[in-house]
């Protein structure tokens, strides 16, 4: 990474942008309670949310700061991280011109988010052990290719990538690398955060949907240089996290044990889960998983999704991508619904 130079990859429509100035922006201190607001026409009753929130989140990530380890510099909030994945894209990628590099099968947001901001996205398929092919990604690149996504752990595989061939390919990936971490709970691997100030192009997304059990309120975490959060921050709308989402992950974010006694819990019940899978005659391979998800081969996958709806039980199909012909996905419920999945599981098997 010796030549990364990060106004390289800034569209230029982006580097001469005049950001929107909210009221909020403005005036920061609003600290003081002997100060009268009337600079943002909001309604002056409280009802607890009467006022514009906290551009910046700043007592969220005062918290994320705390529990990763990292300054609250190089940290920005999204409406999920697809919003933050969205904010990436029209950043770096000029329409019609770049490129992006994906490793399927993988998230499908990468490939939705690129059709949205026409932006062609090279698709290089991982190996038959679902890691990436780093020589074939680096015979992909050529100038245009802005950003490579790498999911580790990876969703719908559920493996970890290799640390070598992730560092390989952050040395030699002149563009951004982004690696989204949004099962890294559930992984015996090591967060990329530890090397945040390595790589200069190193960009790591988070959420609070999986391990954090806040699906619904749509946060999301992207860590990266003050370079990179400086850009992403100039285009980012001024309201992006509302008041309530605030607030919830601020509760949720100073009980960090009570997360960390779920993990535990799904993680075990992971292990009973690949256990009951074991005895289903259907199931030719059950693949190793570092998330709250367990992947596996079976003999019809669409008839097994089907006769599972048909016993109440929705899983993931996930046949139609590469390398994951009739395959399913099943996420690790309660200790009951694992149950149950597993009863029916062996109930269908013999029908
Ligand atoms: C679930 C998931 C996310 C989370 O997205 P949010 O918008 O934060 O809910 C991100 N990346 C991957 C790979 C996922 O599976």
């Amino acid at each position: 990474m010796k030549n990364f130079n990060i106004n390289n990859l800034i569209r230029e429509n982006i580097k001469s942008l005049k950001p929107y100035a909210s009221a909020r922006d403005e005036y920061k201190d609003a600290t003081t309670d002997e100060m009268v607001f009337l600079d943002a026409n909001e309604n002056p009753f409280e009802n607890g949310v009467n006022r514009y929130p906290d551009p910046q989140q700043n007592s969220v990530k005062e918290l994320l700061s705390e529990i990763k380890g990292v300054s609250t510099k190089n940290i920005l909030l999204g409406n999920g991280s697809d919003e933050v994945l969205d904010l990436i894209f029209r950043a770096f990628c000029e329409p019609n011109k770049d490129n992006i590099i994906t490793l399927p099968p993988t998230y499908g947001m990468y490939d939705v988010l690129a059709n949205i901001n026409a932006i062609e996205n090279k698709k290089v398929v991982l190996t038959q052990d679902f890691q990436p092919k780093v020589n074939q990604i680096l015979e992909a690149v050529n100038k245009n290719s802005k950003i490579l996504f790498l999911c580790s752990p990876n969703n719908p595989t559920g493996n970890s990538f290799s640390l070598e061939k992730v560092e390989e390919l952050l040395n030699k990936f002149n563009g951004l690398v982004v690696i989204d971490e949004a099962y890294i709970d559930f992984s015996e691997q090591k967060s990329w955060l530890e090397k945040l100030a390595n790589f200069p192009n190193l960009v790591i997304t988070q959420t609070l949907s999986k391990a954090y059990g806040l699906a619904g309120i749509r946060l999301g975490v992207c860590y990266a240089s003050q370079e990179i959060i400086s850009v992403l921050n100039r285009i980012k709308p001024p309201y992006n996290v509302n008041e309530l989402t605030q607030q919830k992950a601020i509760k949720r974010l100073l009980k960090t044990a009570e997360v960390e006694k779920e993990v535990i819990e799904i993680i075990n019940q992971r292990n009973i889960v690949i256990k009951g899978l074991k005895e289903v005659s259907f199931i030719s391979e059950i693949y190793p998983t570092d998330c709250n998800f367990v992947l596996v081969k079976v003999d019809d996958a669409t008839k097994r999704y089907k006769q599972l709806i048909n016993k109440g039980i929705v899983i993931r199909n996930r046949t139609t991508q590469p390398l994951c012909e009739n395959c399913l996905r099943f996420t690790i419920g309660t200790e009951e619904e694992n149950e149950k999945l597993i009863k029916v599981l062996l109930l269908i098997s013999k029908s």
